[in-house]
């Protein structure tokens, strides 16, 4: 890495400013951030970067790949990613819960158009992926973020893949 890349990298990463843990992923911590030039609040994805045959790093630049390309209101936003003090930093929109937990959350009471309303957004949200070619591959209650106006958004995109014939008009990777 040059001195430039460096002084580039650390000025990215002195943009936010991390708080408590908000959960454990398989590769790595995710923090809730601010973001100091927008006051947003954030949620950053620890990722450590070890040997490339641990799968790490190809697990995180093809969700980086994906999600860049995947813009729709029912997917989760990548904000910005950037690698710092050996990690990889993923920013994503701040999701104030998911749907296992409000499935798991007994003093929730779901009615039928609030179900309708989330397998709605789901599907869109699916139905996105497909219309770019992109699988899943790992759709399940946890995965399902909600936004605290109750919008639902897709995450988790590290087992994604890209799908189809040769002539696609998708995400190429
Ligand atoms: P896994 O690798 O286990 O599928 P993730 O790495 O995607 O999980 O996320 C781990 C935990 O971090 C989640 O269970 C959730 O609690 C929290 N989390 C992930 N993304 C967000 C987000 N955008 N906003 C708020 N919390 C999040």
């Amino acid at each position: 890495m040059s001195d430039l890349d460096s002084l580039i990298t650390k000025k990215v990463a002195d943009r936010y400013f991390k708080r408590e843990v908000l959960g454990e992923g398989t590769y790595g911590v995710v923090y809730k951030a601010i973001d100091t030039q927008t006051n947003q609040t954030v949620a950053i994805k620890k990722i450590r970067l070890g040997k490339q045959k641990e799968g790490v790093n190809f697990t995180a630049l093809r969700e980086i790949k994906l999600l860049k390309e995947l813009k729709d209101p029912n997917i989760i936003a990548l904000i910005d990613a950037f690698p710092h003090k050996g990690n990889l930093h993923l920013v994503f929109e701040f999701m104030e819960s998911d749907l296992e937990a409000v499935i798991r959350d007994r003093n929730i009471v779901l009615s039928p158009a609030d179900t309708k309303s989330y397998l709605q957004m789901t599907l869109k949200a699916l139905a996105f992926c497909h219309k770019k070619w992109v699988l899943h591959r790992d759709m399940k209650p946890n995965n399902l973020l909600l936004a605290a106006d109750g919008q639902l958004k897709l995450g988790d995109f590290g087992l994604a893949r890209i799908f189809g014939s040769p002539d696609r008009r998708g995400v190429s990777l």
